[in-house]
């Protein structure tokens, strides 16, 4: 069966999203079939992995279409999607217009994380990019209840990261690569945070400036679409993917760099 004719703008969302979905479970960060990646597309609708499939096995023409209010437009395999993962995307869809991708992960370094009373520390440079940047979501059960949606988007604020308590990880991005990219780097902080952590030896905590330096230090690389769009076309390459490049982007690149 030839695949459906869509603009082009959908077809690099689906294939960001699907390489999104691969590219979380090559790295460990997928759980079965529960978790799920969404992107926004024109028109109020977003994307979502057919309820069933492993992430390895998500493609861009199996992603499921679906409306704000969680009516099914399009479901190319019939499986539908899963509720809970309507719950937490659609809230935040809705709320936040300024995000393209939302990316939900239960990691085990991640949910270790959040079942900690203090949780996620500063400790590093992976972590300190999220230092006041990260939101807490206390833990309500499964995410089948519709008022849950009010919670989450509170706790999310304005931030592009947050903790579900005792659950797992949340982040958001402008574009998949972005909220991919980004749950990387927090399942990579709770990673190391555990680590250093059972030492049991005396952490070194950064001062609040130099945390408040590093932070501001990732919201310019991140806002600088050049250099996530290098990070993004280098983590496509991994897959086999060789994305167009925008050459036009070259002059944002200097003094936007995380070494
Ligand atoms: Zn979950």
């Amino acid at each position: 069966m030839s695949a459906p004719t869509r603009p082009a703008e959908e077809q690099a969302i689906r294939r960001d999203l699907a390489a999104a979905y691969r590219l979380m479970a090559r790295d460990g960060m997928d759980d079965g079939i529960s978790t799920h990646i969404s992107a926004r597309l024109p028109g109020e609708r977003f994307l979502l992995n057919a309820f069933g499939l492993r992430f390895e096995e998500v493609t861009a023409d199996s992603l499921v279409t679906v409306d704000a209010e969680g009516e099914v437009l399009d479901d190319p395999t019939g499986l539908g999607i899963n509720p809970a993962g309507f719950t937490i995307h659609s809230a935040i869809h809705a709320a936040r217009p300024d995000v393209g991708c939302v990316l939900h992960a239960h990691t085990v370094a991640g949910v270790a994380v959040s079942c900690l009373e203090e949780g996620l520390l500063p400790l590093n440079q992976w972590a300190m990019q999220f230092h006041q940047r990260i939101g807490y979501h206390d833990y309500e059960g499964i995410a089948l209840d519709l008022d849950e949606r009010r919670r989450l988007v509170a706790h999310l604020g304005s931030h592009n990261a947050m903790i579900m308590r005792q659950h797992g990880l949340l982040t958001c991005g402008n574009s998949v690569g972005d909220a991919f990219l980004r749950m990387r780097d927090l399942e990579r902080s709770c990673q190391t945070q555990l680590a250093a952590q059972a030492t049991g030896q005396p952490l070194r905590h950064a001062s609040l400036e130099l945390c408040d330096h590093v932070a501001n230090q990732y919201d310019k690389w991140n806002d600088s679409d050049y250099g996530l769009e290098l990070a993004w076309r280098a983590e496509l390459r991994r897959l086999g993917i060789e994305a167009p490049a925008q050459p036009h982007r070259a002059q944002e690149a200097t003094g936007s760099t995380v070494a």
